[in-house]
């Protein structure tokens, strides 16, 4: 599920493609793109539209229209909006099209269940599945867990979190990983999202409380944003480095 930084990379770089721009012709080819209302109606409602602004709300990327009309779009899952201008041939997740009136167009693709990893809290997930899935992987763990194919859900945060709990070094290869460290790993990963599920949720950045003040939930994470800060396990400071192009924390002492 793309998180709100990804939205806003989505949106930052379609708008100098879109702003200005007609729609020259709109295809949707899965329904459940804009149920309930049919996707015949919505594609033909868009079509002549000038684009005014290209903005986000949370996850939503909200095409304003000239006329006032206005699109919503959620990308989910690991869904894309592509802006190309070669005519690439559609492939099997190609789920809708928009021409715009300089001839290019943008391209919205999902990849849906089956190309979405373990679901972690479910019970049937096993230590052995996520061994499975890390085996042979030269990737760092931490880039392993943040990729969706191998399991569904875990995102920076999350993959920090059950790495601390896990005393494991996020730059270790997946492949790597012994079977006691896979069991600590899996242990970990529950852990840390029930953790943050049981404080509803600590992801989002705005998050106030209504008399202002900044939330406090971020205080329980373990090594997330904590860097300089001491290890709550063997107090040494905390670290910050970059995995996969993520910030990363971790702590050098006690994650081998
Ligand atoms: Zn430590």
């Amino acid at each position: 599920m793309p998180e709100l930084p990804e939205v806003e990379t989505v949106r930052a770089s379609l708008e100098p493609k879109l702003v200005g721009r007609r729609f020259e012709g709109v295809e949707i080819f899965d329904s459940r793109l804009t149920r309930p209302a049919d996707p015949a109606e919505v594609a033909a409602e868009l079509v002549g539209e000038v684009v005014a602004t290209v903005g986000r709300r949370g996850k939503y990327l909200i095409v304003r229209f000239e006329s006032g009309l206005v699109l919503l779009i959620h990308l989910r899952m690991t869904g894309s909006l592509v802006h190309t201008r070669n005519g690439i041939e559609p492939d099997s997740h190609l789920r809708a099209v928009v021409s715009l009136d300089d001839g290019s167009d943008i391209r919205y693709h999902p990849y849906l269940a089956t190309r979405l990893g373990l679901e972690p809290l479910e019970p049937a997930f096993s230590a052995r599945d996520l061994g499975e899935r890390l085996g042979g992987r030269r990737a760092p763990v931490k880039a392993a867990l943040l990729d969706q194919r191998i399991l569904a859900g875990v995102g920076n945060i999350y993959a920090d979190e059950a790495l601390w709990r896990a005393r494991i070094d996020p730059m270790r290869p997946a492949g790597k990983l012994g079977e006691r460290e896979i069991r600590a790993l899996h242990r970990g990963i529950r852990r840390a999202l029930e953790a943050g599920i049981a404080r509803q949720g600590a992801t989002l950045r705005d998050y106030r409380t209504p008399d202002g003040a900044a939330g406090g939930m971020q205080h329980e994470f373990k090594v997330y944003g904590r860097g300089g800060e001491p290890c709550s396990r063997c107090r040494a400071p905390i670290e910050k480095t970059r995995i996969a192009g993520r910030g990363t924390w971790f702590c050098p002492a006690c994650q081998r």
